[in-house]
C-alpha cells in the first residue's frame, strides 16, 4: 500500500529554493542527434536457449524492453520489467513495445497485482493508454481485478526556465491515469456497454508514491533532487513488499529507484540515475540489481552529438563502471543491465561493468528471464 495521506503531495505548493543548480529547458532525455547522425542499431541478441519457464512457484525477473528512449533507435524494445511471484504480475515501467513483450513472455496477465512507474519520462509510461485498454479483460486475456499504478507525485514545478507549453503543467500519476481514461472515454464507454466488459474505472486505480517528510523537506524540483534516504515502503501484499527511494536523473523530479522483497529472493531497479547512494541502499544484499547504463564513449566518439547533451547524459545516467561499483558497494549477487543509452557490443558493456564488480553481470536481452536467485 502506498501510504495515502501522510505526507501525498505534501511537497506541492510548499516554497522551494531555488539553487539554481538544475539545467534549463533542455531537451532532457530525448537523446536528439543532429542530423546525420543516426547510429547504427543495437540489435538485442537472440537467445543461445530457450527462456526459463516462469512456473507457478518461485520469482522471475523478466526484461521485457531493454532500450532507453524515446527515440527509436535499435530493434530493442522500450523499457520494461516484470516480476512475476507465485504466478503473481508485477510491471516495472510501461515502455514502447511492452503490451506485445507480456504476451510474447507468457505473463500471467490475469494475475496483474500492481503496475510501478519510477517517473514519468515518456520512455517510461509510453504504452500506459495500450496497457489499459488491451490488457482490460475480460474477454481478453487481461486483469480480472482492481489493481494499482504506484507512481510519482506532480513535480509541483517545471525546471527553472522550462516555459509551460501544455497544462497543466507537471501531472503526477493520478492526473495522467485519470486523462488516459478520460481521453480514451469513448471507447471505454463504448466496451463496457457492446461487450459487457467490468467497468474500467474501476479496476485501475491510480496511487501516488507519498515520500517520507524528510525526505520531502529536503528535496524539490529546484533543490536536491535525491538527498541520501533510506528506501521506503510504498507496496505490500500478502507476497511481495516494494520499497521506493529518491534517485538522480536532472531533471526529472521525483524519479525513483525499487526494491522489491519476495519469499525466494530481491531483486532491486535503480530507475534511471546517475550513479546514486540511494541505489546501494535499495540493492542491499538484492540477488540481483537491474541497473540503467549509457556508454558515453559511444556519443562521444560519434561527433553528432553537442558536448551539453552528453555532459546530460553523465549527469543523468551512470556509466557500465559506475553501476559495477554501486552493485559492489551493494553487495548484490548479479548486475543486469537494462535501459540502455548508446550502441555498444554485449561485451563492451559488460567487460566496463566487470572492471568494478566480481560478481555476474548480463547485458539484458528483451524477453530473457532471470529466475531469483
Ligand atoms: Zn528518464
Amino acid at each position: 500500500m502506498t501510504s495515502e495521506g501522510s505526507s501525498r503531495r505534501a511537497f506541492l505548493g510548499k516554497s522551494v529554493a531555488i539553487a539554481g543548480g538544475v539545467a534549463a529547458g533542455a531537451a532532457i532525455g530525448s537523446g536528439v542527434a543532429r542530423a546525420g547522425g543516426t547510429p547504427s542499431p543495437t540489435p538485442s541478441p537472440a537467445p543461445t536457449e530457450p527462456e526459463p519457464a516462469i512456473s507457478p512457484e518461485g520469482t522471475y525477473l523478466v526484461t521485457l524492453g531493454t532500450a532507453a528512449g524515446p527515440a527509436v533507435r535499435s530493434p530493442r524494445r522500450g523499457y520494461s520489467s516484470a516480476v512475476v511471484v507465485d504466478g503473481h504480475l508485477y510491471v516495472v515501467d510501461l515502455g514502447l513495445g511492452v503490451v506485445r513483450q507480456a504476451v510474447e513472455a507468457m505473463l500471467p496477465r490475469s494475475e496483474l497485482r500492481a503496475v510501478f512507474l519510477t517517473h514519468l519520462h515518456s520512455d517510461h509510461i509510453a504504452e500506459l493508454p495500450a496497457w489499459l485498454l488491451f490488457n482490460w479483460g475480460p474477454p481478453v486475456d487481461g486483469f480480472t481485478q482492481p489493481f494499482p499504478i504506484i507512481g510519482p507525485a506532480g513535480a509541483g514545478l517545471l525546471p527553472a526556465g522550462a516555459e509551460t507549453t501544455i497544462r497543466p503543467p507537471t501531472p503526477g500519476t493520478m492526473e495522467l491515469v485519470e486523462h488516459v481514461l478520460e481521453g480514451y472515454a469513448y471507447d471505454i464507454n463504448i466496451r463496457v456497454y457492446d461487450e459487457a466488459r467490468p467497468r474500467l474505472d474501476e479496476l485501475v486505480r491510480a496511487e501516488e508514491i507519498a515520500l517520507p517528510l524528510d525526505a520531502a523537506a529536503q528535496s524539490g524540483p529546484h533543490g536536491v533532487l535525491a538527498p541520501t534516504m533510506a528506501p521506503f515502503l510504498i507496496y505490500e501484499d500478502d507476497r511481495v513488499r516494494v520499497l521506493a527511494a529518491l534517485v538522480e536523473h536532472p531533471p526529472v523530479y521525483p524519479s525513483y529507484g525499487f526494491r522489491f522483497e519476495t519469499p525466494h529472493g530481491v531483486i532491486a531497479f535503480s530507475g534511471d540515475t546517475a550513479e546514486h547512494p540511494n541505489v546501494v541502499e535499495l540493492a542491499r544484499g538484492a540477488d540481483v540489481l537491474v541497473h540503467e547504463a549509457v556508454y558515453l564513449d559511444f556519443y562521444r566518439g560519434s561527433g553528432t552529438y553537442t558536448e551539453e547533451f552528453i555532459n546530460h547524459l553523465a549527469q543523468s545516467h551512470t556509466d557500465p563502471e559506475g553501476t559495477g561499483r554501486v552493485a559492489t558497494a551493494a553487495g548484490a549477487g548479479h548486475l543486469v543491465l537494462s535501459h540502455l543509452a548508446g550502441v555498444a557490443t554485449d561485451d563492451e558493456w559488460a567487460s566496463a561493468a566487470r572492471t568494478t564488480f566480481d560478481g555476474p553481470v548480463t547485458v539484458a536481452r528483451d524477453g530473457q528471464v532471470f529466475p531469483v536467485p
